[in-house]
This record gives structure tokens, C-alpha cells and sequence, in this order.
């Protein structure tokens, strides 16, 4: 076949794998020229309004004169060396940022190249700290329905089971223990009999078990669901009344989205190891980063083989961290509280009228995330369609249309976006 006549789209379509795509009958793509702001611009001309920020990740917008200047001048530097012996400026700033803005007690930062590497390396670490202190047997992790932890293998396992994208590989994963997804919504009365399950599992199993691992008060890609601070603050302590380890996954809910800086925030407690991603960068380049506390650090490093068996080839890449360090810096300034608080009350006021159309099932919005459940899985291709020739750019998955767009957007770029779910629902 020959290939060299095609079109770009042409090209794209029999080549590309693209994320979560059949080879045999792929959906449709766009293709961009350009971004920048909150608009990313298509080849055929239209000006899309973004409305998923790049999978949570481009909380400034794109093409960010800052993000581009720190980029450009770390490129005339030196874009990467190896980590292994040598360090730099840009991972040492970007180290003492985090460590700094992090919940308390998270000193020591291993700098990863993607959010589901830093998973894998938060789960190593936990094994490698219950094997160091002699109790290999603790090499269980529990965690909740609905959650999504990334697509590598260990990451995997603790991924919803069922509505998970992989339960095709359910016989090779490390079977892992599930508790049911909280239920208490955030704004209702907690209610104990939420968590009762959970410490059930943990009670029965704590000898086997070496961490809980969950996303804090928002579960991202497993189903966009909000639940009960107080369900976080229960598993921390149950967490250490049965000696196991916190991992909290903050990839999605870092760096402000909904409306802490972390959503471990929301419970004021402070896991043992978290991990960051997508928006470390600001939607720039692919980084990632697991902290732990000293106790793990520590503990993970006694006995054999007495260091940390992980070493990434692009590790604390100096391009990544220089630009990581600038969206920092803008964050720290502080404009996305009251950014992300105008994006919430407008989501709340806007989506609210989607509850009346029979198509939907619930509504729910939390920081600078709205979220609209619907009764059926929505037409992907069809209603991607009808965004675009609304000039918004928003992309459902399964039941769920939703958007959390970069903090920098206006009211009347947002009211587009709701108006355009509004209407695509309808
Ligand atoms: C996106 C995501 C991951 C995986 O990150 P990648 O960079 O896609 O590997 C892991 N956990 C959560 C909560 C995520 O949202």
C-alpha cells in the first residue's frame, strides 16, 4: 500500500495509534496548527475553546509567554543530562518547591518521567519498605472501586476491576484487595457506614497488606467522582492503626484543580508517599514525581539491596524541571484560588440546568471540575462532533461529559463550554 499519497488525516488513521483507539476503525481526529490561551486552533481554521486543559494538565493555558521563556532559556543551557551522578539547578528549585508546598512530612522526591511511572515507583517503594523491615509479606495493595491509576502493569491492578480499561488483563495483574468506591457525596453528612468495608478489609488482611492507594477526594478517569473529605481523613487514621502505608495518587488533583492545592488538603491529612503529574509542567512536557516521608525514605534504603531500585533514562530531565519550576512560580502567585473559585460557582450555576433533561443522570462540580453524568454511554464520535461545530473542545468518556479548563479562562469562554454540553445533551 502506498502510504505517501495519503492526506495528514489519511496518514494518521492507518499508522497512529492514538490513546484508548481501534487500528481497525478508528474515531475521527483533528488536527491542530496551533494553541494558545485557551484556544487550540485546528487546521481547517476553527478556534476551539478548551475545556480539558490536555487531560487536566495545561492549567495556564497554552503557548504561556513565562512557560516558553523558561523553556526556551533552559534549551540554550542544556536540555538534559543524566541523572545518575550528576545533578542541576532546575530539579534542585523544582525539589525544594515541592517539598515546600507539599502536604507536611513529604521530604524526599523521586522525580519520574509520567504519571503512571511514579505510580509504579510509589507501589515499589512500599514494597521495598515492608521487605526491608522484614515483613515481605505485606506485599498487598488495597484501594477502591472506580479508581484509575495509570496503564502500567502494576498501576493497572489497582484500577477499577470492572469499569477499568483493563480488566482484559485481569489474569496477569497482581491481584489486589477492593473496597467500594466512598459513597458520601463531598457536601453531604458523612456518614461512617461509608468507610465500614474499607477497615473491614484492612482488619482481615493487615498482615498481607503494604499500602492503601487512592485519589483523594476525586476520582478522575474512573468514573469523576467526588466523595467525602472526611472518607480520607478515616483512611489515614485506619492507615496507621493497622501499620500500613498512604499512597495518595494527586496526579489529576494537584496543583489547584479543585480548589486545595492538593485534595489532601480537603481532609488535612498527609499520605506517606503522593504522587504528582499532568499539571506539574503545566501541560509543557511529560514529568512526574513520587514524594515520600523520611520514615519511608529511610526505611526503604536499610538492609538489602540498601538503595531504591528505580532509575528512569530521562530522570529529572532539566528541560521538564525548568519548565515545571516556572508553572510553579505562576501558581504560587496565587490567582488560581480565586481563578478556580469563579470557575466553580460558574460551573455550579451553568451545568445546574442539565439535571432537568432526561439524558442525564447527575451533575456534580468541584473546584475547577464539572462533572455531568448521563444515563447512557454518549455517542463519542458524534457528540465530539457537534462540540467542534460548537467551538468548544470537549471530550467525553463513557457516561461522562466533563471539563476542567485551564484556570486562566473567562466567564463568557465558560459559559460557551456549559452552553455546548447543554446543547449536545438536549
Ligand atoms: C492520568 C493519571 C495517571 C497516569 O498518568 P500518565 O501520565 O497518563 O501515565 C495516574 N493516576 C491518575 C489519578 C491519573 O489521573
Amino acid at each position: 500500500m502506498s502510504d505517501f499519497n495519503l492526506s495528514n488525516l489519511g496518514f494518521d488513521q492507518q499508522h497512529i495509534w492514538h490513546p484508548y483507539t481501534s487500528a481497525i476503525d478508528p474515531l475521527p481526529c483533528y488536527e491542530v496548527s496551533g494553541a494558545s490561551g485557551v484556544n487550540i486552533e485546528l487546521a481547517t481554521g476553527e478556534v476551539l475553546i478548551d475545556g480539558m486543559s490536555s487531560w487536566w494538565a495545561a492549567i495556564h493555558g497554552y503557548n504561556h509567554p513565562v512557560l516558553n521563556h523558561a523553556a526556551s532559556k533552559q534549551i540554550e543551557k542544556f536540555s538534559h543530562v543524566m541523572f545518575g551522578g550528576l545533578t542541576h539547578q532546575p530539579a534542585i528549585d523544582l525539589c525544594r518547591k515541592l517539598v515546600k508546598m507539599t502536604p507536611s512530612g513529604l521530604d524526599r522526591v523521586f522525580l519520574a518521567d509520567s504519571g503512571s511511572v511514579s505510580v509504579e515507583v510509589a507501589m515499589k517503594m512500599a514494597l521495598q519498605y515492608w521487605a526491608c523491615q522484614g515483613a515481605a509479606e505485606k506485599h498487598k495493595f488495597v484501594t477502591v472501586r472506580n479508581g484509575y491509576h495509570g496503564d502500567t502493569f502494576a498501576a493497572m491492578s489497582v484500577c477499577d476491576p470492572v469499569n477499568g480499561m483493563h480488566s482484559l488483563f485481569s489474569d496477569v495483574l497482581a491481584q489486589q484487595l477492593f473496597a467500594p468506591a466512598p459513597q458520601t457525596r463531598f457536601d453531604q453528612p458523612w456518614n461512617e457506614d461509608d468507610i465500614a468495608p474499607l477497615i473491614d478489609i484492612i482488619e482481615t488482611n493487615q498482615h498481607n497488606i503494604a499500602a492503601l492507594i487512592l485519589e483523594p477526594v476525586v476520582q478522575g478517569a474512573g468514573g469523576m467522582r467526588i466523595y467525602h473529605p472526611e472518607y480520607l481523613r478515616r483512611a489515614r487514621q485506619v492507615c496507621d492503626e493497622f501499620n500500613i502505608l498512604l499512597i495518595c495518587d494527586e496526579i489529576a488533583t494537584g496543583f489547584g484543580r479543585t480548589g486545595k492545592l492538593f485534595a489532601c488538603e480537603h481532609a488535612g491529612i498527609s499520605p506517606d508517599i503522593m504522587c504528582l503529574g499532568k499539571a506539574l509542567t503545566g501541560g509543557y512536557l511529560t514529568l512526574a514525581a513520587t514524594l515520600c516521608t523520611e520514615d519511608v525514605a529511610l526505611g526503604v534504603c536499610q538492609g538489602e539491596p540498601g538503595v531504591f531500585m528505580h532509575g528512569p533514562t530521562y530522570m529529572g530531565n532539566p528541560l521538564a524541571c525548568a519548565v515545571a519550576n516556572a508553572s510553579l512560580d505562576i501558581l504560587m502567585q496565587g490567582d488560581w484560588k480565586q481563578q478556580v473559585i469563579n470557575i466553580g460557582s460558574q460551573l455550579k450555576a451553568e451545568l445546574a440546568k442539565c439535571k432537568t433533561l432526561d439524558t442525564v443522570a447527575d451533575v456534580r462540580v468541584l473546584g475547577a471540575i464539572g462533572v455531568v453524568e448521563c444515563k447512557k454511554a454518549v455517542d463519542v464520535a458524534q457528540i465530539q462532533k457537534s462540540f467542534v461545530e460548537n467551538g468548544v473542545w470537549i471530550r467525553p468518556f463513557g457516561k461522562l461529559v466533563y471539563i476542567m479548563p485551564p484556570f486562566i479562562i473567562d466567564p463568557s469562554q465558560l459559559g460557551k463550554l456549559t452552553a455546548a454540553i447543554y446543547q449536545a445533551l438536549k
